[in-house]
């Protein structure tokens, strides 16, 4: 073949496609004359045989040749021919990739646990049932009826991929797809009777789950290879525990600290008292301190949720005060009021004197 025109292919097939990008979208009169000529060329170069007749002879020499100009009217069939001359989009490579009885890694399994206020702070062994996909032990995990024997896959011959092309506005793409028939094995077994060729069958398991102290709602625990098991061979997933926790009607948590609300009357307030207060380790005195403002926080070291993994941590139990005033008093409660509100009048003048 010319060099020359070997140089003039490169060209082309970025004038092509920039031209393509024009044809299709700007329609610019003329602009369909101008794509026949550079398809026709390229047609020329994409083909051992055209070419040398095209080096001999010229465009004359194809038209009289009877190999046409080829019909390029409908554009994407130009992409088509440019990739195919290219080598197709990557991933072509057919062979080389021995896929036959391909061990794959077994799927991870999600098993939704769900905690009571106190099992996630304080931890928790749970024994749960998962289901999940065994190797099968009629034929050993191979998938084939045990006494037979698998043959090459008639589909694919053997690769266990097969090339799919796709026709989009962009132009022809091509796959490399997994085998149907030979799921790509590049095989075709008798199946299996017992997991249907799938080496697989699902089965159920009793595990015994140690949940650590401080998990929360939306934590997640990994157990190593509890999943679903491989096939041919390959690793098995693992199982991820998604926890959720139940809400306590009177703690709430915040992280590693717990939420408290209590209600102590005004007098309580004024004069301090010690109340009775649960805590996630049960029923504990807080000291509400005399002169104790309302909306007050007071810190009940050390009564919060552990630190995941650092269990010697605790975080704190937050308590807000809430100071009730009565909203009606008896006559001798009024009257004992009205003393304090006199007492507090005489200590106002005799201070201002
Ligand atoms: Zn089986
Ligand atoms: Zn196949």
């Amino acid at each position: 073949m010319s060099k020359n025109l070997h140089r003039h292919g490169s060209q082309l097939r970025h004038t092509i496609s920039s031209f393509l990008f024009l044809f299709l979208y700007c329609r610019e009169p003329g602009a369909e004359e101008k794509f026949k000529e550079i398809s026709n060329a390229y047609e020329v170069l994409s083909d051992d045989e055209k070419r040398s007749i095209y080096d001999r002879y010229g465009e004359a020499g194809l038209k009289g040749a009877g190999m046409g100009t080829g019909d390029f009217s409908n554009p994407f069939d130009i992409f088509e021919s440019l990739f195919d001359g290219l080598g197709g989009m990557g991933g072509m490579g057919m062979g080389g990739r021995g896929s036959r009885n391909r061990a794959t890694e077994g799927e991870d399994q999600i098993y939704n646990l769900v905690l009571n206020f106190k099992e996630a702070v304080f931890g928790v062994e749970k024994e749960i049932e998962i289901t999940r996909l065994e190797s099968c032990n009629t034929c050993d995990g191979s998938g084939a009826k045990p006494g037979t024997k698998p043959t090459t896959c008639g589909t694919c011959g053997g690769q266990g991929q097969v090339v799919s092309s796709a026709r989009t506005p962009l132009g022809v793409f091509q796959q490399v797809m997994t085998c149907s028939s030979c799921s790509g094995t590049g095989e075709i077994s008798t199946p299996c009777n017992t997991c249907n060729g799938d080496g697989r069958v699902r089965k159920s398991k009793r595990i015994s789950l140690k949940v650590p102290a401080g998990v929360d709602s939306g934590s997640r625990l990994r157990v190593r290879s509890e999943g679903n098991a491989g096939r041919r061979g390959g690793p098995p997933g693992d199982l991820f525990v998604m926890i959720e926790v139940l809400a306590d009607p009177v703690l709430k948590r915040d992280d590693t600290n717990i939420l408290y609300t209590c209600k102590v009357s005004y007098i309580d307030a004024i004069l301090g008292t010690t109340l009775k207060v649960p805590t996630v380790d049960g029923m504990v005195d807080l000291r509400i301190p005399p002169g104790t403002q309302p909306n007050t926080t007071l810190v009940m070291g050390k009564k919060g949720v552990p630190l995941l993994n650092k269990r010697n941590m605790r975080g704190d139990q937050l308590v807000k005060v809430q100071v009730e005033i009565p909203k009606r008093l008896s006559t001798e409660e009024r009257k004992l009021i009205e003393e304090i509100a006199n007492l507090n009048k005489a200590k106002a003048t005799s201070s201002s004197r």
